[in-house]
């Protein structure tokens, strides 16, 4: 609709960058907000405002946290210390609790390693994981990766960087299909590839 009022058309164009929202649905939601309350819109505005203002990355496993309050996944009294998932995306760490069949750590990586686009995974985000494994105790690390031609590349990558320094590394495979990215699986899928998380060798 070319005749909408700017107002509204800055609504659309901000719903239209998220992912699966199209012309038609982003002018539906500018249309549907305008019926709102003034109470409901603010509501709207300040929870869009605080993802920005209110949370914040754990500045060691990369989860998101609230600003100012500890990592609840960094928690040394309810994480087992021994066992650390690599993930690459921010919302992964919150589908596999959903499964509840995992308590230890985590780290989530900034992308995939892509050796096709000649894309590496930052080095302070390496140099922080290596320094974690050293202060911390642990004997696993599973990665938690996408079963694509980027998350293959990545598991190899972390494979010959921490099997020298004495880590067993597994990955998850079972139930999880070829070309598929872990954070559109449900948490029994997930369970069952933890369950079942294959030692690489
Ligand atoms: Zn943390």
């Amino acid at each position: 609709m070319r005749i909408l009022p700017k107002t509204l058309k800055n609504l659309v164009s901000s719903f239209r960058k998220l992912s699966s929202v199209g012309q038609k649905t982003a002018e539906r939601y500018a249309f549907e907000l305008f019926e709102w309350s003034t109470q409901e819109t603010e509501f709207l505005a300040e929870a869009v405002r605080a993802v920005k203002n209110k949370l914040t990355r754990c500045d060691a496993c990369s989860c998101i946290k609230e600003a100012g309050a500890s990592c609840p996944f960094c928690d040394p009294v309810t994480r087992n210390e021994e066992i650390l998932c690599i993930v690459s995306h921010i919302k992964d760490p919150f589908l596999i609790e959903e499964s509840r069949a995992f308590k230890g750590l985590y780290h989530v990586l900034p992308n995939l390693f892509s050796p096709f686009e000649e894309k590496d995974i930052a080095s302070e985000n390496i140099q922080r994981l290596l320094g974690r494994l050293e202060k911390l105790p642990v004997k696993e690390v599973i990665l938690a990766l996408d079963t694509t031609l980027e998350g293959d590349a990545t598991a190899l990558y972390f494979q010959n960087l921490l099997r020298p320094r004495g880590v067993k590394v597994t990955r998850l495979a079972y139930g999880i299909p070829i070309g598929s990215n872990i954070h559109y699986f449900d948490s029994q899928t997930l369970h069952q590839a933890l369950s079942g998380r294959q030692v690489l060798t």
